[in-house]
């Protein structure tokens, strides 16, 4: 293959394209316009064609993302929506890597990606599907390019009024062996596409909760047949019960780097409100104990918990909790919009306490208002400026 595999651009001057092949991911765009990235399967991973930007997941779903006036919305693309971009951008592929090779400037060798189709992509979807035994709900947002290994099926607790992730799905643990043979299909179906993987994502809830010695063994073994860092979940109050920071630190050293806990708020009553059984105490020591241990923290709240009856509590509490948490570089705090199914025990909750459900505008200016809150109390008790970011946390963009 003559494509540049360093990273960095080459261009085609006559046409005005430029491709690279960097991290397994190929990208090709004319200089001044389209770009489009795809696996080195061919699977589409980005499209930014025509002044829109798409996003595709490995599970073949669709993102729009709209950037206007600063404001980023995305909305995720129906069926016929997401095959109709998928043919203009393989397209656009053939188009672009055809008159590469007109021109006779060494092109990136890559003429059978722009046969790929939509047939191809829901058939490489479907075949993943059946490997995982189903789809996968969640992935912090910058585990987009992880290998998702299910290591653990649904949540344990499964009982937050709000949460609707893994409902119907009965918790269970895999075996070690299990979960190496689920990494031996993955690879298989993955093929080159292997290669654009940059973490494994050890799935789904919670899943360091396990007996340690399993969980160090299955980090272990992901670790030595795939050479990537391990991120997971984890609760903030079954895990602590049952874990120290000798748990986390075997852990860390077997290569679990990074675990996301998702506390969504530091007042008591909004927890409740969440059936959240977490001990703010026991969250913070748990949290503590991990970052002792060499893991880094991604920390998960919510806008808009509680409603608009319980905001001044919420933004309060829970500003003045993530402030007192032990953050600094590697670690994250981000803040994800609360969604209120209308099937779901919390929307019972707040409309028949009458809480008042946040509108999107006000979800945003709460999250604006806990990220100021959390970074200047965070400079009132340390010298050094905060050195972790707060970044939105949008399910709509979350998924895999
Ligand atoms: S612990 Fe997490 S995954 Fe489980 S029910 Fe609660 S929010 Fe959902």
């Amino acid at each position: 293959m003559a494509a540049s595999r360093g990273g960095y651009w080459r261009v085609d001057g006559m046409n005005d394209i430029g491709w690279k092949i960097d991290h397994g991911v190929f990208s090709i765009g004319q200089v001044s316009g389209d770009v489009l990235t795809f696996d080195l399967e061919g699977r589409i991973i980005f499209a930014s064609i025509s002044g829109r930007s798409y996003r595709r997941t490995i599970m073949n779903r669709f993102i729009e993302i709209i950037t206007a006036n600063g404001i980023r919305t995305t909305r995720e693309l129906d069926y016929g929506e997401a095959q109709e971009i998928a043919d203009v951008i393989y397209s656009r592929l053939g188009t672009l890597i055809s008159a590469v090779a007109l021109s006779g400037t060494d092109g990136p060798g890559l003429e059978w990606m722009g046969k790929r189709d939509w047939k191809w992509l829901v058939s490489d979807a479907g075949r993943l599907t059946e490997i995982y035994g189903g789809g996968i709900p969640v992935i912090p947002p910058d585990q987009y390019f992880a290998l998702y290994v299910r290591y653990t099926r649904g949540c344990p607790w499964n009982k937050c009024s709000f949460c609707r992730l893994y409902t119907g799905i009965n918790y269970a643990v895999s075996s070690v062996s299990s979960v190496l043979s689920q990494v031996d299909e993955l690879r298989a179906a993955l093929g080159r596409g292997i290669d654009s993987r940059r973490t494994v994502f050890l799935g789904d809830a919670n899943a360091i909760n396990t007996r340690t010695s399993e969980v160090v063994k299955v980090i272990t073994a992901l670790r030595e047949t795939l050479g990537l860092p391990v991120y997971a979940f984890s609760d903030a109050f079954t895990t602590p019960l049952s874990k120290s920071e000798s748990d986390y630190s075997q852990m860390h050293s077997a290569g679990l780097h990074r675990v996301y806990i998702g506390v969504e708020s530091g007042s008591r009553k909004v927890l409740e409100i969440l059936n959240k059984p977490m001990d703010l105490d026991t969250a913070l020591a748990e949290m503590r104990q991990m970052k002792a241990a060499g893991i880094s923290l991604g920390v998960i709240i919510m806008s808009g918990a509680g409603g608009r009856a319980l905001a001044e509590d919420h933004i309060r509490d829970t500003s003045h909790f993530v402030a007192n948490l032990p953050l600094g570089r590697g670690d994250m705090v981000y803040i994800s919009p609360m969604v209120e199914y209308r099937e779901s025990p919390y929307y019972d909750i707040v409309t028949k306490e009458k809480l008042g459900i946040l509108s999107a505008a006000e979800k945003m200016a709460q999250a604006q208002e806990l990220k100021d809150r959390i970074l200047g109390l965070w400079k009132e008790r340390n010298t050094l400026p905060p050195n972790f970011p707060v970044a939105p946390y949008l399910l709509a963009e979350s998924i895999y």
